[in-house]
């Protein structure tokens, strides 16, 4: 605190209005359309975005990277799949001689590249008839780590099995199921999966005497 002014909440409120901003515009009627992103994470977590949202916490601007990118449009391209009557849209944010490049912004490099952003950047391949690709982790401290991938069928194959799942669950308006992971600490929904509200009932003395007598 500073002054009179919170400037951690001014900073907080600019990084909300700015991911609220770049984030991927989703009309949340059109089952037909599924956003590639929507099925790499938790499809619950998709699901209860498009029927019941609640806006996310982002941590800082590093969340933002991706986004800002793919909004600057430096060499970041929108691309459409047909699987039948579903349209899949996917957005690569850079292609560079003819390989796919996914940028993710992570606390710390991992080993290994996570596994939804595999199943990212595969379908990004495909959606844009690839072979290669690269998916690139940035840290708040600028370092980076950088993964390549060749495109691989059987990867898609899980792709297109949870957008149908997504499809026939907007279709049907039934919730998905939990799928627990580490998504899951920094999910706004949180608490909606595992701490669900108690619906307390009371019960008074005399109806409870009720009961027992019939
Ligand atoms: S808390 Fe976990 S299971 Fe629940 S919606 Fe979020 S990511 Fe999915």
């Amino acid at each position: 605190m500073l002054g009179d002014r919170d400037y951690r909440q001014l900073i907080k409120n600019a990084i909300d209005s700015i991911g609220r901003e770049i984030q991927p515009k989703i009309d949340p009627n059109d089952i037909k359309t599924i956003h590639l992103h929507e099925v790499v994470r938790c499809l619950r977590r998709s699901y209860f975005d498009r029927v019941e949202p609640k806006d996310v916490e982002r941590r800082g601007f590093t969340d933002l990277v991706s986004g800002l990118l793919r909004n600057m449009k430096y060499g970041s391209k929108s691309g459409e799949f047909k699987m039948e009557d579903i349209s899949l849209n996917g957005q690569a944010d850079m292609i560079v001689d003819d390989a796919v490049i996914i940028f993710r912004s992570a606390n710390k490099l991992p080993e290994n590249p996570i596994a939804r952003d595999l199943l990212y950047l595969n379908t990004c391949l495909v959606i844009f008839d690839k072979i290669d690709g690269i998916l690139i982790y940035i840290t708040g401290d600028r370092q980076e780590a950088s993964f390549s991938l060749s495109r691989n069928k059987k990867m898609f194959q899980e792709v297109a099995r949870r957008i149908r799942i997504l499809n026939n669950l907007l279709k049907e308006k039934k919730v998905p199921i939990l799928e627990p992971s580490d998504e899951c600490s920094n999910c706004q929904y949180y608490e909606k999966c595992y701490l669900p509200q108690k619906t307390s009932q009371t019960i008074s003395l005399t109806e409870l005497v009720g009961i027992r007598q019939n």
